[in-house]
């Protein structure tokens, strides 16, 4: 039988909701029209709220990237320092872009599968007096992991001079996270993954502390200064992709609607459930700390998890995602973010089993993940009868 239905289950992009996708289609407007303008500043606020952060919350056309590029290269001058913590591909991005505007990463390093020791966090802010930042992942989206960013901003709440640049692309939308209570000075986030939009937006928050350092002319595009002169106003310095800020704008209001705290809620239950499912395969997971957004799998002995992800989506039209560097092969990942519910989930599982046990795992009988997630579902849901 050949899928004749595609899903996507992977970190980013995630599937798009048929709202958005009609936000989507509406004529595209003018970026300077008085109708644009006013969806624009919606938007504003409505990620103001997502964030809960009293700050300034900016919109750059571009992927999740081009927010964190944009927060190394207007809040720190070459010369500075700050610590990265690098527990995976996106920890390692950070470095990189220090290294690429000249910024010294003190590197904070984090075995791939774990979260971040906040004392480390400590100690490398305590040793390196005159450093300008902590630049971490909420969620470390290659391995699965959340770290616990509330601590490192306790942490810095004795270090006034200390910006934390939190990159929350796949934490904003699955936790309920108040951003400034946290003393997170500078968040991301990015339409691809639990804003549940298309990608080519990303979103950078910038509290007074974060305005005051902003420096001028490293970066021709992403010049944050003028960005805030123009957003306030509900302008953009260049032309914006007005349909994927309608777009957002509806998913933002479909975010609001089920509330914020029922949001996190949801991931929290989806993700309870695919770890339940996962485990009853008999395969682990492969963070200690994991995320309620993305859940990495170890793949079994003798099964490489990228033919895992291959028989996933052409065998049966399932989008999952694999590894990265060298948990290529080692891990794949089933993704529970944005408009996803307890069905996606299921399907994310069966389809597990059915590639592993083409692939020669036996370790389980057919039905024991989705058995195992629906009985979490149940009990935590507790809509339906749990006998
Ligand atoms: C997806 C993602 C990004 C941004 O990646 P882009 O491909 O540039 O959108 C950054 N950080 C994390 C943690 C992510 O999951």
């Amino acid at each position: 039988m050949k899928p004749i239905k595609k899903r996507l289950l992977t970190p980013g992009p995630t599937m798009v909701p048929e709202r958005v996708l009609e936000a989507l289609s509406r004529p595209t407007l003018y970026h300077r029209s008085p109708e644009f303008k006013s969806v624009f500043l919606e938007t504003r606020e409505r990620l103001k709220k997502l964030l809960r952060t009293e700050g300034e919350v900016l919109i750059l056309t571009s992927s999740g990237t081009g927010a964190m590029e944009a927060a190394v290269s207007n809040l720190f001058n070459p010369g500075d320092s700050a610590v990265v913590v690098v527990g995976g591909k996106f920890g390692q991005r950070w470095e990189e872009l220090c290294r690429a505007y000249g910024v010294e990463p003190v590197k904070v390093e984090v075995e791939w599968g774990k979260a971040v020791d906040v004392d480390s966090v400590r100690k490398a802010v305590e040793e390196n007096p005159g450093v300008k930042g902590v630049l971490v992942q909420i969620c470390e989206t290659s391995t699965g992991t959340v770290h616990d960013v509330k601590a490192i901003g306790e942490v810095l709440k004795d270090h006034s001079d200390v910006l934390l640049v939190a990159d929350g692309i796949t934490a904003y939308g699955v936790y309920d996270i108040p951003t400034d209570d946290w003393g997170i000075d500078v968040a991301i986030t990015g339409s691809q993954k639990a804003l549940m939009t298309p990608p080519g937006l990303a979103v950078i928050s910038l509290n007074e502390k974060a305005q005051e350092r902003l420096c001028e002319g490293r970066s021709y595009y992403f010049n944050l200064s003028k960005e805030l002169k123009n957003q306030r106003k509900g302008q953009t310095a260049y032309t914006t992709a007005t349909n994927l800020v309608v777009a957002l704008n509806e998913a933002l209001k479909m975010i609001e609607e089920e509330g914020l705290e029922e949001v996190a809620r949801r991931h929290f239950v989806l993700a309870e459930a695919t770890r339940a499912g996962v485990k009853a395969l008999g395969l682990s997971l492969f963070s200690e700390s994991p995320a309620n957004g993305v859940t990495a799998v170890v793949s079994p002995e003798g099964v490489n998890g990228q033919e895992v992800v291959r028989i996933a989506r052409e065998e049966f039209g399932v989008t999952i995602a694999g590894g990265q560097e060298h948990l290529k092969g080692k891990i794949f990942r089933l993704s529970h973010m944005g408009y996803v519910d307890i069905f996606d989930v299921l399907t994310g599982l069966e389809v597990t089993e059915l590639a592993l046990r083409k692939l020669g795992y036996s370790g389980f009988k057919f039905g024991d993940s989705v058995s195992a997630a629906l009985e979490v579902y149940r009990k935590l849901e507790g809509q339906v009868e749990v006998d």
